[in-house]
């Protein structure tokens, strides 16, 4: 009989969504009326379509793929086409990144990297992690029995960790703008990440799935606009929330050329080689139409066709926050993130102020403790709704809290 990985029996079911489930299903069987009335704020999906020039970019890629003389079959590398690469690069050149289209690796998303990465690096590893946190970080961790420990974010530095150097770590995960918190990293404070890995001798893995949210100036966009963070620094970015490719799965991964981290026996090992050993062993690429339509995504019709979609969920978090305001309730995120994350009022606990949203004004949001022991009292909402929904819903918060 084979073993399993006994480290899968130690991981926390994921109770979050299946409770909250529960609990609006238990609500609409003893108030059936109310199904229809119910706003949900906590969906960690987009809802706008597709831009029309993806769509058309991506169709004209499966017409290509039924002609012969344009037919595509396995990708050589795996690693994406070099058009979609080099539009890549050439965003990030955009906003001041230095990052070469032979450091970008296309993948079919930020999810499937930032648990795969794991892979490359030894179980030994000591793992820091910021609490709260999304959850794949911790749990691609725990399935291979590495240690993890944690950066606390706190309503004190504005849900922003800081990095303490009495501890040691060897990975640490970074994610900015953050989901749950919507907290964004300004320059120095993600500088004195990149400072205190360098002297840690660590690597960042960096999430930076929300950077299209950024508004304000002195909020980094990618770990590279940073000095130091191409010897240090691995980022994981995606099309999901950019440009509504949740369902079309497109994302890509920066390795810089001159990361590289010394093995056991001396040798300098490349980083960027080791991931594509990884990668070329279990990874066939991102299909050929798809990478077509992420090409369009970078065209300027299509940044200013995806734009349009950011700036709809934009004006639903401004009308969040604007609420939130008038209420006097203290909160991180909304102005470079779709998450808002509050605290829940007059001291209540994070699964009571759902229930009491659920049944005082049948709106859903999602309980901060959920991400961590740190997101306790504290509570997430999303702009990712429909406007005129999320304005119901405020005005049903604000009469309520009002009261
Ligand atoms: C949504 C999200 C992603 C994107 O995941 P995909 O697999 O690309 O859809 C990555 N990181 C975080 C923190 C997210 O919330």
């Amino acid at each position: 009989m084979p073993k399993v990985n006994e480290n899968f029996l130690k991981l926390e079911k994921n109770y979050l969504f299946i409770n909250i489930a529960k609990k609006i299903n238990a609500y609409i069987s003893e108030n059936p009326d109310k199904k229809d009335n119910i706003i949900r704020m906590g969906i960690g999906d987009v809802t706008l379509p597709i831009a029309p020039c993806v769509v058309e970019a991506v169709k004209k890629g499966a017409e290509e793929m039924g002609v012969k003389e344009t037919f595509k079959g396995y990708e050589d590398s795996g690693a994406g086409y070099d058009f979609l690469k080099e539009a890549v690069a050439e965003y990030y050149q955009s906003f001041g990144a230095d990052v070469k289209p032979s450091e970008v690796r296309i993948s079919d998303g930020a999810k499937s990297d930032c648990g795969n990465i794991v892979d490359i690096f030894s179980d030994d590893n000591v793992v820091l992690i910021t609490d709260p946190a999304y959850p794949v970080y911790v749990d691609s961790n725990l399935m291979n029995g590495r240690k993890v420990i944690y950066a606390d974010c706190t309503e004190e530095n504005g849900f922003c960790a800081v990095p303490d150097y009495n501890v040691h770590a060897d990975m640490i995960y970074l994610c900015s703008p953050n989901n749950p918190t919507g907290a964004a990293f300004n320059r120095e404070q993600l500088k004195a990440w990149v400072d205190y890995a360098t002297e840690k001798n660590a690597i960042i893995i960096y999430d930076a799935a929300y950077e299209a949210f950024i508004t304000e100036d002195n909020i980094p966009r990618s770990i590279f606009e940073i000095d130091g963070a191409k010897k240090c620094a691995i980022e994981i970015c995606s099309l999901s929330k950019t440009a509504g490719f949740t369902g079309m799965r497109c994302g890509y991964t920066v390795i810089p050329e001159e990361l590289e981290v010394v093995a056991s026996d001396g040798t300098v090992v490349s980083i960027s080689q080791l991931w594509g050993r990884r990668q070329g062993s279990k990874f066939n690429g991102v299909s050929y139409p798809v990478q077509c339509g992420a090409k369009a995504v970078f065209t300027q019709e299509g940044q200013e066709q995806i734009k349009e979609n950011i700036r709809y969920y934009q004006e639903n978090a401004r009308i969040i926050a604007q609420t939130l305001d008038k209420l006097g309730i203290w909160y991180t995120g909304g102005i470079n993130s779709p998450y808002i994350w509050l605290k829940c009022p007059n001291g209540m606990g994070s699964w009571e102020f759902f229930d009491y949203l659920l049944k005082e004004a049948n709106v859903v949001g999602t309980p901060g403790e959920g991400f961590g022991k740190n997101g306790k009292g504290f509570f997430r909402l999303t702009s990712f709704g429909d406007r005129e929904k999320t304005k119901i819903a405020m005005q049903r918060i604000e009469k309520l809290l009002s009261e």
